[in-house]
Formats: C-alpha cells, structure tokens, sequence
C-alpha cells in the first residue's frame, strides 16, 4: 500500500487538523479539508473545500472526494455523518458515538449505564426545573453545563445551590443543562486512548492539567503526572474501560477528576486528539496524531512511551491585544534545550485564543517545570 494514495478527509481545518496533516506528511498521506477560507491547515492540506461544518453538501462533498473521513472538532453536523456511514463510508470515529459525546446529558447517562465513574448528576430542561432536581443532589457547588454547543469551558457555570434555590433569577441557563455535583480540589488528569478496527487498543502516559481559572482554558500541562504508579493504572484503566465500551475506533481523550481519597470521576471524552496531547508530538516515541493516522490507515498502533517528561504551554492569546499581533521572545525561548514552538498561524489574535502552543521537555518533572516556568516569563505578544 502507498499512503500517498489514500485520500483521507477532515470536517475542520483548525490547529488539531494542521498537526495530524503534519504527522502524516512523511508518509504522504493526502489529505482534504472541509473548512472557511483562512484556518490553521489552509495552506498544508492537499485539498481545501470550503465550507461550513454544519453544511451537509459540502460533506457530502469531502466523503465523495476521500477514503476516510475523520474530524477535528465535535461541533459539525452529525445528521450528514450519519448518513454517510449508512451509505457504507468508513468514518472514524463512528457517528454513533459522535452523537453522544455531542450532548453532556448523553454522556453522562453513557457513563452511568455502563458503570464508568463520573459524578452524580441531574439533567433539567429548563430553569424551573432547578429547584426540584437540585436538591437531589448533595454538596453545595455544582457544575451547570449547557448539555450542547459548550467548548473550552463555555457554556459551563459552577454555582452554588443555596443562592439558585433562594433566588431563581440567578440561574444562569434557561436550556437543556447537566447539573452535576463539584469535585473540590480536584487534580485533573487527561488519559489520551486509541484503539484501531483489530480492536489494539494503547494509552499515552497520564497527563495532569493546570487550569487559567479565568479562561477556563488548560493552561499548563505536565506528563508524567504526579501520582503514583497505581492511580496510574487506574485512571488508565478507566479510560480504556470507556473507549471499549463505546465500541470507539480512533483517538479519544478521557478527561477525569481526581479527588482528595484518590476516587477518580470521568469528567467527559473528545474524540479526536486533544489540547492535552499536543506533547506527544515530541515527547512520545508516536504522537497522538500520528496514531490517528495509523488507525485511518489500517496500520498498527505505535509505541506511546514517553521519551522525556514534559510539559505544554497554551499559546493564548494575550489580554489587551487584538487583531494583528507580533509574538516575542521566540528568540530566547529557542535558545533553551528541549523547547518545541508550534504556531497555528491565526491571522489574527483575540483574548485567550488558542494561537501556538510550546512543549519543554527535560531529564525531570522539576527540570521541565522551571524551564517551563523560564519560557512563560519570556513569551509575550505585541499588538500591531
Ligand atoms: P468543556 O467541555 O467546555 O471543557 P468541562 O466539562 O471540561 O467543559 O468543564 C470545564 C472545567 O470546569 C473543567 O476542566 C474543570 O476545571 C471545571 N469543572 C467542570 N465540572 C466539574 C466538576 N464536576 N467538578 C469540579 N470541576 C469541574
């Protein structure tokens, strides 16, 4: 077989779609966007249609030009994928679990009926219904996620039960919402799986995510994580306990919690690389992208050790600068070892815009952290 022939397509040209076509480019692999004029892949892929996500001709449009479909984003239109796949086209992963993981109140009811551990909740319809189903529910913070159309932390609320039951005005969605219960000083941990169509499944080490509380955006992440070898495996064990139950083909990130009694809770699943994978770019033997394309390609997975501990900065976007921007720094931050700059060449910046990312690795977690901690001191963007 010659990769260069198969013509894979991808709904979504963001930095996620530009990093797998840049994990497929030694072999390649020939790859079509769907996507508007301008996005991070624009200018690597072989093929742009463009196009909105939502619009069922155009990917129509990308199935009839390509092998293989997958996607970069969970916001597209699934009513079309579903479609496609009943017509007999191999999309990875299936709609079916797209369809699922769209909607947090499905997720959520996924977990619970099939025994995956994921925190208490309610599921409302509207705001009068907060009353009764809040009071189901123990603890006084609780996490509000509207059940669709949330991402990086929008469309999530965490409220306190006693002011929305005293006073209704404050409740912040009038719309489908999950209500689940908070896990207070949660350490949360992302566990990247794959798994291929012969059913070999691999996960990369456990990653630990430091959040911008502001942004509610990852801000910083460190893998190995700190915990000890048996959470470990637990949270490992968990998250391919959730990818088989599925039945999910393709690359998956398993978002969890874990609490001050070492409980773990599945928060919720991507499925597709994620922000929490980009190190593995570098810092694995495969890449989380890289794995992907094995899986659309039928090959068998690679080896996921990490090669050095690391760490992952967001390049957000900088408070105050908006539209053309200059970044600063690159000079100083690249003289260091180990530090790896990746730019999704946006046009234009807004606040906490997810613009580049850097990984920096080193021999140890301690290394990795005051280096990394050098490179943020360093990195600044500039307003043209
Ligand atoms: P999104 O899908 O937009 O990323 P999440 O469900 O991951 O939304 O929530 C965003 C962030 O809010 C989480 O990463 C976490 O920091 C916090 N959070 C959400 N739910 C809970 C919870 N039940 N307990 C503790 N923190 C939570």
């Amino acid at each position: 077989m010659l990769p260069s022939k198969i013509k894979v397509g991808v709904i979504g040209g963001g930095q996620l779609g530009k990093m797998l076509i840049e994990a497929g480019q030694p072999w390649n692999i020939n790859y079509t966007i769907l996507e508007i004029e301008g996005a991070p892949a624009s200018e690597i892929a072989n093929k742009h249609i463009i196009g909105e996500l939502s619009d069922a001709h155009k990917i129509k449009e990308l199935a009839e030009n390509c092998d293989v479909i997958t996607y970069e984003i969970e916001h597209i239109n699934i009513e079309a994928l579903h479609a496609l796949e009943a017509s007999g086209k191999r999309i990875i992963p299936s709609p079916k679990i797209l369809e699922i993981i769209q909607d947090k109140g499905l997720q959520k009811l996924f977990f619970q009926h099939h025994g995956i551990p994921t925190t208490d909740f309610e599921l409302v319809e509207n705001a009068s219904e907060w009353g009764e189903k809040l009071l189901k529910l123990t603890g006084e913070k609780i996490a509000a996620k509207l059940r669709k159309g949330g991402y990086d932390g929008k469309g999530v609320e965490l409220v306190k039960k006693h002011d929305m039951l005293d006073n209704i005005n404050q409740i912040p969605f009038n719309e489908p919402v999950v209500l689940e219960e908070f896990v207070e000083n949660a350490i949360e941990l992302a566990v990247i799986v794959a798994r291929n169509e012969k059913g070999e499944i691999t996960t990369f080490p456990t990653v630990e995510m430091e959040f911008d509380a502001k942004a509610n955006l990852v801000e910083f992440l460190i893998s190995p994580a700190n915990i000890s070898l048996p959470i470990e495996e637990k949270a490992k064990r968990i998250a391919m306990d959730a990818i088989i139950k599925l039945d999910g083909i393709g690359v998956f990130a398993v978002e969890m919690f874990l609490d001050k009694d070492e409980k773990i809770f599945v928060n919720e699943i991507a499925p597709r690389p994620h922000n929490s994978g980009h190190h593995t770019i570098e810092a694995c033997y495969t890449s989380q992208y890289e794995q992907l394309n094995r899986i659309l390609l039928n090959m068998p997975l690679g080896n996921t050790h990490l090669i050095q501990p690391a760490a992952m900065i967001n390049l957000l976007g900088f408070d105050g600068v908006n539209g053309d921007y200059e970044i600063t720094g690159l000079d100083k931050i690249l003289a260091f070892e180990g530090v790896f700059v990746h730019l999704y060449n946006k046009a234009k910046t807004k606040p906490k815009r997810k613009m580049g990312h850097i990984t920096i690795m080193g021999e140890t977690t301690e290394d990795v952290r005051k280096k990394a901690a050098l490179v943020k001191q360093n990195l600044g963007m500039k307003q043209l």
